[in-house]
């Protein structure tokens, strides 16, 4: 794929939004934007049908925004390293623009692309974009990264900001012949189509395993930009109302982060002054982001050594996976997970403590489920959280244990959350 003529194309990856976008602004108003549907990360056993639905409904949005604007997505389904240099060399591409990300499958991708861009003389040039403070920029003196959270917040906080960025006023039509691709449905996919898919058989097991939940939230960026508003409308009651369980008093944008449909910084810059708490909250991702930079294999591997070893007890771990342990909170907590691919944290880190601290089974058991089903799956998030819990992470208290029974009456005195999601159906 030799060099092109000075037209820049974007590979869109986890940054699917308009507003406030590095990649985006840096590539500038003539810019291609592309998407690649990966085989590679489609046929990844984690990836579920919640996360992937909202992904598809992301690219339909994107899409539409950008035909509004003049432009297109460009879609295409395959292997990364033979889409991308036929994209480019249709598109004549002489640069491409990608956000720079954490996980190891990321950073081999970023890795791919290097190579295929620095074999045909084009030059691939990465953006900060994913956290508020790009992951890996700050440090303690004598260590590549903070190992705690208390001194990275202090260090967050006073760290500087880069500017917002408006989205764009217009893009370029796509260059002439260059098809945008059609963004294909869930239930294609996961194999319904007519045509012979071998995408979709292979994403077939995670789609048939589990389909989507009934009550999941509607993905992309102008269902991510309507919650953020009502949410910074009523964030001044966030710290009041973020633990008790049956208010449901957070925010919800977790998913509008994972996916970038919402920027971390504009999320920062709209709801800081009415709720510190909140903007903690959001440095708790960074944090985990930063981690993950500096360790990606903290997603398969503890963080920290362990003294103990897990038990191994498939009909217990099921029962866990189904609600159905008898302990009226973490199995409340299982069902909300079927039913939104969404759970609340306190009830995320109860249904944690229980697989871990006292089932004793492996904390990527877990994981593992957790990132298959919920919509704001993330291999920072979620693993951090589970290493945290299961005291293989960065928590300073790695014997912390959490009683179920407490938990509710302190969380739950109500009862309402339990009851809400105590029949398995999640429904109210
Ligand atoms: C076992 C376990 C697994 C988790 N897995 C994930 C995951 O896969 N993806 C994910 O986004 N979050 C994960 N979390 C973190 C947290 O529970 C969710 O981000 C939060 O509950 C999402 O709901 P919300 O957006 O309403 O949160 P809010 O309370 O409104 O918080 C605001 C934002 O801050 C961030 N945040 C809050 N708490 C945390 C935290 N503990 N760690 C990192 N970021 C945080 C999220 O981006 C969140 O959207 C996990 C937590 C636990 C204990």
């Amino acid at each position: 794929m030799p060099g092109g003529t000075g037209r820049r194309l974007v590979l869109l990856n986890r940054d699917l939004r308009l507003h406030d976008h590095p990649t985006l602004h840096a590539a500038g108003a003539g810019g291609v934007v592309a998407f690649v549907l990966d085989e590679e990360l489609l046929a990844l056993p984690t990836l579920g049908a919640n996360r992937l639905a909202y992904l598809l409904e992301a690219l339909e949005a994107l899409r539409e925004a950008c035909r509004g604007l003049g432009g297109d997505l460009v879609v295409r389904r395959g292997r990364l390293r033979e889409e991308v240099p036929a994209l480019a060399e249709a598109v004549g591409a002489s640069e491409l623009h990608v956000t720079r990300d954490v996980s190891a499958f990321a950073r081999r991708r970023e890795r791919l692309l290097g190579e295929l861009c620095s074999g045909s003389g084009r030059t691939l040039v990465l953006h900060d974009g994913v956290g508020i403070v790009p992951p890996g920029s700050l440090a303690p003196a004598g260590g590549d990264h903070y190992k705690v959270f208390t001194p990275y917040w202090r260090a967050w906080q006073v760290s500087a900001r880069r500017r917002l960025l408006p989205p764009p006023r217009t893009m370029a039509p796509l260059p002439t012949g260059l098809e945008p691709g059609r963004i294909p449905s869930l239930a294609e996919l996961a194999g319904g189509g007519r045509r012979a898919d071998p995408l979709g058989r292979r994403v077939a097991r995670a789609l048939v395993a589990g389909g989507a939940s009934p009550l999941r939230q509607a993905g992309g960026e102008r269902a991510a930009r309507q919650r953020l508003a009502a949410f910074a409308a009523r964030a001044a009651a966030y710290e009041a109302d973020r633990d008790d369980l049956s208010r449901d008093g957070t925010s919800r944008l977790s998913a509008d982060l994972h996916f970038g449909c919402l920027s971390a910084l504009e999320v920062e810059a709209r709801v800081g002054e009415r709720s510190p708490e909140y903007i903690r909250q959001l440095c708790w991702r960074d944090f985990f982001l930063s981690v993950t930079h500096a360790v990606p294999v903290i997603a398969r591997r503890d963080y920290r050594p362990r003294p103990w070893r897990w038990r191994r007890d498939d009909d217990e771990l099921e029962a866990w996976r189904r609600g159905e342990t008898g302990v009226p909170l973490v199995d409340a907590a299982m069902h909300q997970l079927e039913a939104e691919g969404y759970v609340h944290g306190r009830a995320r880190l109860v249904a944690a403590s229980y697989l871990t601290k006292t089932l004793r089974h492996h904390w990527r058991e877990g994981a593992d489920h957790f990132l298959r089903t919920l919509t704001d799956g993330d291999v920072a998030s979620n693993s951090c959280n589970w290493q945290w819990m299961a005291g293989t992470g960065n928590d300073t208290r790695p014997n912390r244990v959490l009683n179920p029974e407490r938990q509710a009456k302190r969380f739950d005195p109500s009862g309402r959350y339990r009851a809400r999601y105590g029949t398995g159906t999640g429904m109210p």
